[in-house]
């Protein structure tokens, strides 16, 4: 490797289908055939980084993950040839070349940690101040669905190891949701925690009903309604902790969810907050203040999968939501040795070498859609 400051030379950028092969349902969607983005980030010496975002919007999943790749192709001119290392410039350049658009930000952020773990040879988890841990609790979700298969499947999912269920809601009314969180709260055994998800599905009236209906059940109650304004509103009036995911969208906004007593802790994603750098502060700040969070992402495959596990390493046990992989719903590995997966509750760090601990094949992902050089 070269003793001068290493430079990009060429960033590619593929995409990849990662279509749910179990259906996966939410309040006003289902997750179909989104197409993830890949970044290779190739720098002077040959060292390459890999970052990735995947959305599983609502509306319009295929148009956002194109939208994805027409960010990177006017980002990625104005980075060959920028220092990897450099971080905080790497992402001001790229916010002064673009606003907002943080999914494909992210993807470059997180080529970027773990083409410096590879020059540095340590994991991003060690770069991010790991605390040793090579494991992640991880929660598992329970889509839409009667409250029968509902309460099977909660059933299932802990004879399997897994403590925490994510119960989705909304899109229907609420009497169905509240018989499907009284039928999951009835088989759940002891130390089992219950999360209820609406993605923004309720109404601010419905979600103070179902919290007043179910006030004797332990739950906490994630993104119910669809705006911060509505979730202000109905934290006073309701009585389960209060969970935000969809209105986190930076650490501004998130400052002051905890510091107005808003919000109990936070579903955060890597490619909403616009990468690992951005989420390195989101978790020192909720660390400091003692708020929960969880760190993974809305959908993607082994590289985004283990961006979400190596932050989420190094936020303590007792503040740790835990990580989700959408690897269990597509099936898919870049890495079919080292790719993150879920034992009896708990996902391990990828460790096949050093940055995000991935070893994939050159050639993977086929021919890149975009290459800058
Ligand atoms: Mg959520």
């Amino acid at each position: 490797m070269s003793k001068n400051a290493p430079f990009i030379n060429e960033i590619r950028i593929y995409k990849t289908p990662l279509a749910a092969k179990t259906l996966y349902n939410m309040s006003s969607s289902a997750v179909m055939t989104p197409e993830s983005t890949i970044v290779q980030l190739i720098d002077c010496d040959g060292v390459i980084g890999y970052g990735e975002a995947c959305m599983a919007t609502p509306q319009a999943q295929d148009a956002n993950n194109d939208s994805i790749r027409l960010s990177l192709s006017l980002l990625a001119p104005s980075l060959i040839g920028m220092n990897p290392m450099q971080l905080d410039l790497i992402n001001s350049t790229m916010e002064n070349l673009l606003a907002g658009e943080t999914e494909a930000k992210a993807a470059i952020d997180i080529a970027c940690w773990d083409l410096i773990g590879k020059r540095l040879k340590k994991s991003v988890a060690e770069l991010l101040g790991g605390n040793g841990s090579n494991e992640v609790i991880t929660y598992h979700v329970i889509g839409i669905t009667s409250p029968e298969q509902a309460a099977a499947e909660a059933e299932r999912l802990q004879s399997n190891g897994i403590s925490r269920l994510q119960l989705k809601a909304g899109g229907r009314s609420i009497e169905n949701d509240i018989a499907a969180i009284e039928a999951v709260s009835g088989v759940l055994k002891d130390g089992a925690v219950l999360d209820i998800d609406t993605n923004r599905g309720w109404s601010e009236e419905e979600a103070i009903n179902v919290s007043q209906v179910c006030s004797k059940i332990s739950m906490s109650m994630e993104q119910p309604c669809a705006t911060e304004q509505e979730l202000y509103r109905i934290k006073p009036k309701i009585f389960h902790p209060l969970i935000v995911d969809e209105s986190a969208t930076d650490i501004s906004t998130i400052s002051k969810m905890v510091s107005s007593k808003m919000a109990d802790g936070f579903g955060l994603k890597i490619t909403r907050i616009g990468g690992l750098t951005r989420m390195k502060v989101v978790r020192d700040f909720c660390i400091q203040t003692q708020t929960p969070m969880s760190s993974d992402d809305a959908w993607g495959g082994d590289i985004i999968g283990a961006a979400g596990v190596a932050l989420g390493s190094t936020v303590p046990a007792s503040l740790n939501r835990g990580a989700w992989l959408a690897h269990t719903y597509h099936q898919i590995h870049y890495d079919s040795i080292n790719g993150p997966r879920i034992e009896n509750g708990m996902i391990t760090l990828p460790n096949g070498g050093p940055g995000l601990g991935l070893v994939i094949e050159e050639g993977f992902f086929g021919e890149p859609d975009q290459v800058h050089s």
